[in-house]
């Protein structure tokens, strides 16, 4: 069966009628994860075993029911799955094996969901472009010579590619959407709550959230039904309904009122991506949408407030690796102090050093009222002015990125440069709304671009169902080079 084309309702369909097995589907796809890995550097662990002994499972039942079952999934190296490597794309986490299943986890795996492995990302998803893995960059399967974005880059490659049908990220600024915009597939960061963060390792608490990849909207309908909802594991998760996604799908979208917030349309925005996203609009104009006009004045401190609040509760968060609790520590130490200091030296990459210094410098005396205060003081500001625009319209569309993407090696001594491109994305994770990133279309030099969408608290059904109507006006059909099958 080629996954490069197949949705999960296809897929489900082949199975269900006895077309092919669960084995075949899930060995075709650790193949493919196989074959290209040397390429792609997609994943950092893939489980043949596992996987099919839970496709013999799913066969042997004689009842593939459950609303994912046989669907292969591949899972960002930061979202725990018993058994399996955890290591966040960090040395310092070494040879850590998860003994628990992340929430999300436990979901796909009731809904028969496969896990095929574990994958690629920037150390402690802290990037946008994968090369601050500690184990290498993922290649972007467009154009091995460029990033694939980040930091799940892995999870993005892997769906690009169609070595996957679907696969989690997790977002904190922009970590799904900037590589499903890359990349040329669609990618949701749900609404902050919506989805448990147990076990997602911890980078900024306030922003993180489980997204989902996937070619399609549908399919990432189907994965979001199934991991969305309250767990009394996480605190933070909202006791508000979980929709049926898919079946809110389809109708036609005549009078959704798209804003349009055009300050953000100027300085840094690629001419090419600018033009693609106007095509995107338009046509949402033609499906009968409303086009209205917003504002969203405070968006452009977004990137300074981002890298204030994300990277003081990086420093917090990373205190716990210390080489006593997890993985890795430092040999040669015979005193406690110099054996958390070499431990966290050599342990951890030089990105992850950084964020962990201007987290504690703008976390320290003296300092705290001038950065992190006021930071969180604007992140209030850029909240309101989306609630305000909400008032006004249905969704708000934007570029995803500013760019195609990049070289590699390209952007990697300029942080600021790297930073810049979560410009367009890094708002949602404050307001804690959600997006998403849907492709529309291809660069002079064949790369894909992608337009965003975000929307009010709790709208994943309206986002869907607009990315679906766009997806049946315009039709994305290019495929990567590199591809599995
Ligand atoms: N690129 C952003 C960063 O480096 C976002 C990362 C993310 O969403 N995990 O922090």
């Amino acid at each position: 069966m080629n996954f490069s084309e197949t949705d999960i309702e296809t897929l489900r369909h082949a199975i269900l009628q006895r077309e092919t097995t669960t084995r075949a589907v899930v060995e075709s796809s650790i193949n493919a994860a196989e074959k290209l890995n040397d390429t792609l550097n997609a994943f950092l662990q893939i489980d043949r075993a596992g996987a099919l002994r839970r496709a013999d499972e799913i066969d042997a039942s004689g009842d593939a029911k459950q609303s994912l079952a046989g669907v292969p999934i591949a899972i960002k190296d930061n979202i725990c799955v018993r058994g399996l490597q955890t290591s966040c794309g960090s040395r310092i986490l070494g040879p850590y094996h998860a003994p628990y299943n992340a929430t999300a986890i436990e979901r796909l795996n009731a809904a028969g969901a496969i896990i095929i492995g574990k994958t690629n990302c920037d150390e402690f998803a802290m990037g946008s472009s994968n090369e601050n893995s500690a184990f290498g960059p993922v290649r972007n399967p467009w154009d091995t010579e460029r990033v694939p974005g980040g930091s799940s880059g892995g999870s993005a490659a892997a769906v690009a590619s169609g070595i996957v049908p679907v696969a989690l990220g997790s977002e904190t600024g922009g970590s799904v959407r900037q590589p499903a915009s890359l990349c040329g597939i669609v990618g949701l960061k749900p609404t902050y709550g919506r989805v448990s963060r147990y076990g997602l390792v911890a980078f900024g608490s306030s922003l993180d959230q489980i997204g989902i990849f996937g070619r399609n909207a549908r399919d990432v309908a189907e994965v979001l039904k199934v991991i969305a909802g309250r767990d009394e594991h996480d605190s933070t998760t909202a006791d508000v309904p979980v929709p049926d996604y898919t079946s809110e799908i389809g109708g036609d979208i005549k009078g959704a009122r798209i804003g349009v917030p055009r300050d953000l349309f100027g300085e840094g925005l690629d001419e090419e991506v600018r033009a693609s996203v106007e095509n995107a609009i338009e046509a949402y104009r033609d499906l009968g949408a409303e086009i209205v006009e917003v504002e969203l004045p405070h968006a452009k401190y977004c990137i300074a407030v981002y890298y204030i609040i994300a990277t003081a509760e990086a420093s917090s968060n990373l205190a716990r690796y210390d080489g006593v609790r997890y993985g890795f520590r430092a040999e040669e130490s015979n005193e406690l102090r110099s054996m958390y200091r070499r431990t966290r030296d050599e342990g951890f990459g030089a990105e992850v050093k950084r964020r962990i210094m201007l987290g504690t410098y703008v976390l320290s005396s003296g300092y705290y009222d001038a950065y992190y205060r006021k930071a969180q003081q604007v992140r209030t500001l850029i909240r309101e002015d989306f609630l305000k625009a909400f008032e006004k319209c249905d969704a708000i569309a934007t570029p995803t990125t500013p760019t195609p993407a990049f070289k590699i090696g390209e952007k990697t001594d300029d942080p600021l440069a790297m930073y810049l491109n979560d410009i367009y994305t890094c708002t949602a994770n404050l307001a804690s709304i959600p997006g998403i990133s849907i492709p529309c279309g291809l660069s002079n030099d064949g790369l894909p671009i992608g337009f965003q969408l975000m929307g009010t608290y709790w709208s994943e059904s309206n986002l869907l169902r607009l990315a679906h109507a766009f997806e049946q006006a315009q039709p994305f059909t290019e495929r990567p080079r590199i591809t599995a099958h």
